[in-house]
């Protein structure tokens, strides 16, 4: 099945054949329902983006919609708003007892939000930080769980022109010391602690430790959450409750440009060291409620809305808070792990609160995959109307499990392609129009210009595989990497040259131009001369019933050149014996060809992550070539690292490979 390709591209291999046609009582009810629109956006992407842009509400409409080009582009400018004014103020009219969040804690506690408690609950935190002496300008840390606490935090920011800065509740006092003193921030908000898995993560202990290092932090505000015992220390840390008691429910929004900062917001860090990455206001804001409204097919009135990500990563910033809440939609907010205190938790929340559309990762689709259906089986899932993932690049098996077991075999999947650089969803299919087909993200979204070129930066055109690129900025793309504009352009504009965004990603397109992303270019390996991404190769063992998740690396072996070593989870009740070792070989050869078929395979309970869920396929290469570990600063799991040496090395030693 492997043609001759030019080397300097990325093989197409796996070829995946099932579609989806949108089903017919979708499509006619759909927000975007008129293919038309793409060819309006092709043809004035400026005109489309002022009419996305159009849906927020102003204080001064803009004198020009785009300026600029890459790496410097500015949109709306001169136009003036505010984003908690259009998550809150506007909605408070028509809309202002509609539940903005019912936020569930882990322990089991439940809290119905309106938009008028959150737009007062934001305003009296917005006086509260003025009064602490934060400007316009200043930046606010925030580290705190899963709790209303965080939207109100950011909203706050929001309202006052302080750019926030969220660490994810799961990260050490030491990742949290490093972006305050990236960001410098001045106040940071934090909790006594947090619930996840039955424990207490203590993150005001982490707090004070990240602060004894961290100059810039003037004012700790802290919110009680699980009652812990906390040392407050007099004159610089105030607790949350005390200080809102007293503050006025009402704030005026600051009127702020269009290119003012929102927030900044570091990577997830699976390639290395975490970026900074820097959104403006109104064209993020335009580029997540557009993106919400017509991929998710938000109704406001009607749906139950409930993206599973975590608000420390942007998933849950444009598609938790900014999006959802500039739309005026009800969204679930949930605390805790999927698995606590069973593996059904999820599937109970979305069938006792009717969720409709569920946004979520692969590899949380793949642990469930890995769990079993007899989960999601126990529970009424018929609310679901539409289903959506984005974080990784999903495997057709799984892509199709998380239509039938979760979405009844009915509902439509949007994959979605984006980063933490882009704002918004860039890659996707319109839910109401396009033909699906598992594993691929399909089109760039309306006025988004994407394309696949080689080496060279040359069109690969249909059929080919190579680099992602993005041809033309978006509203909701940064605008830089805080502090650090040099590595802003040598990372993302150096290599096909100022003008064309590089994500870093691989990608094909299909026989209809749909794109199917194939993970990250550093990833690809050279086997034979044949370039071939880690993706094919995992989507062809998950393609075998018997696994659940899969990584695959290159490993440089000094006579034989580059050999693929794969790290297997299987399903529960399935060994990983010689077996399936055998199996999974002809599998892979069966499925994509002989030579994408791996030399060695390692069983693994799991497999190293990010704290965001991504696989950190670089540590696997480099325990596969037995070095020392790259920066593990944002790795999840370390000891299973061990585990995967430990069998690597025993499997080398055996000389099993072959
Ligand atoms: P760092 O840039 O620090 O290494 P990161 O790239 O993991 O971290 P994010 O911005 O959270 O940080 O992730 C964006 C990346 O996730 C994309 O570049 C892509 O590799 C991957 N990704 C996201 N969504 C998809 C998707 N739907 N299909 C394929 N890959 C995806
Ligand atoms: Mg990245």
């Amino acid at each position: 099945m492997v043609e001759e390709k030019v080397e300097h591209t990325i093989e197409a291999l796996l070829q995946e054949r099932r579609t989806f046609e949108p089903p017919g009582p979708f499509a006619s009810q759909a927000n975007a329902g008129d293919p038309s629109i793409y060819e309006r956006a092709n043809q004035d992407p400026d005109a489309w983006w002022a009419s996305q842009a159009e849906e927020l509400d102003w204080f001064h409409k803009w004198d020009t919609v785009f300026e600029g080009g890459f790496p410097h582009h500015k949109w709306f400018v001169g136009g003036k708003l505010n984003a908690s004014y259009n998550c809150l103020d506007r909605h408070l009219a028509s809309a202002g007892d509609r539940v903005a969040y019912h936020w569930i804690g882990e322990p089991g506690e439940e809290r119905t939000i309106t938009y008028k408690a959150l737009y007062e609950d934001v305003c009296r935190l917005a006086n509260v930080l003025t009064e602490l002496g934060v400007a316009r300008g200043d930046r606010v840390g925030i580290y705190l769980p899963m709790i209303p606490e965080l939207p109100v935090a950011m909203l706050a920011c929001a309202r006052i022109g302080a750019p926030h800065s969220v660490v994810f509740g799961g990260f050490s006092a030491d990742s949290l010391r490093d972006r305050m003193n990236d960001g410098g921030a001045k106040v940071l908000i934090t909790a006594d602690g947090g619930y996840r898995r039955g424990d207490i993560v203590p993150l005001k202990q982490n707090s004070d430790k990240a602060i004894a290092e961290s100059p810039s932090i003037e004012r700790v505000v802290v919110v009680k959450r699980t009652g812990e015992d906390v040392s407050m220390q007099e004159g610089r840390d105030l607790w949350y409750h005390d200080l809102i008691a007293d503050a006025s429910p009402e704030r005026d929004a600051e009127s702020m440009d269009s290119e003012d900062i929102l927030y900044l917001l570091y990577t997830s860090g699976t390639t290395g060291k975490p970026k900074g990455i820097v959104h403006t206001t109104g064209g993020y804001m335009t580029g997540v409620s557009s993106t919400h409204r017509l991929i998710f097919d938000i109704k406001p009135d009607r749906d139950v809305y409930w993206c599973a990500a975590d608000i420390g990563w942007v998933t849950g910033h444009s598609y938790i808070v900014y999006g959802p809440l500039a739309n005026g939609c009800t969204s679930i907010l949930y605390e805790g792990a999927p698995d606590w205190p069973d593996k059904d938790r999820w599937w109970s929340i979305v069938e006792e609160y009717g969720v409709s559309i569920l946004y979520t990762a692969p590899t949380a689709i793949r642990a469930h995959m890995k769990w079993g259906t007899e989960y999601p089986a126990k529970h009424d899932l018929s609310s679901l109307r539409l289903l959506g993932t984005v974080g990784e690049p999903i495997n057709p098996e799984a892509w199709v499990w998380y239509q039938e077991f979760i979405g009844g075999g009915k509902t439509p999947v949007v994959d979605t392609w984006w980063q933490t650089e882009t704002g918004a969803i860039m890659i996707n299919p319109l839910p109401g129009i396009t033909t699906l087909k598992p594993g691929s993200a399909t089109k760039p979204f309306p006025g988004v210009f994407a394309d696949v070129v080689d080496d060279k930066g040359k069109p690969v055109g249909k059929g080919g595989g190579g680099y992602l690129v993005l041809t033309r900025p978006t509203p909701p793309m940064f605008r830089t990497i805080w502090g650090d504009e040099q590595r802003y352009l040598d990372t993302y504009f150096s290599r096909f040259g100022r003008d064309t965004y590089f994500p870093g990603d691989g990608a094909k397109l299909d026989e209809d131009g749909d794109f199917w992303l194939l993970g990250r270019v550093d990833d690809v390996m050279n086997i034979a001369g044949h370039r071939i991404s880690t993706y094919e190769v995992e989507s062809a063992l998950v393609d075998h019933k018997a696994v659940a998740e899969s990584a695959v690396v290159g490993r440089q072996d000094p006579k034989e050149g580059e050999r693929i070593v794969a790290f297997v989870t299987p399903k529960a009740g399935r060994e990983g014996d010689e077996t399936l070792l055998q199996e999974l070989r002809a599998h892979v050869a069966e499925v994509i060809g002989k030579i994408a078929r791996p030399h060695a395979i390692i069983f693994t309970d799991d497999l190293p992550k990010t704290r965001s869920g991504k696989i950190m396929r670089r540590l696997l290469r480099d325990v596969a070539e037995g070095r020392e570990l790259g920066d593990v600063t944002t790795l999840l799991n370390a000891p299973i690292l061990d585990e995967i040496r430990g069998k690597s090395d025993a499997l080398k030693a055996a000389g099993e490979e072959e």
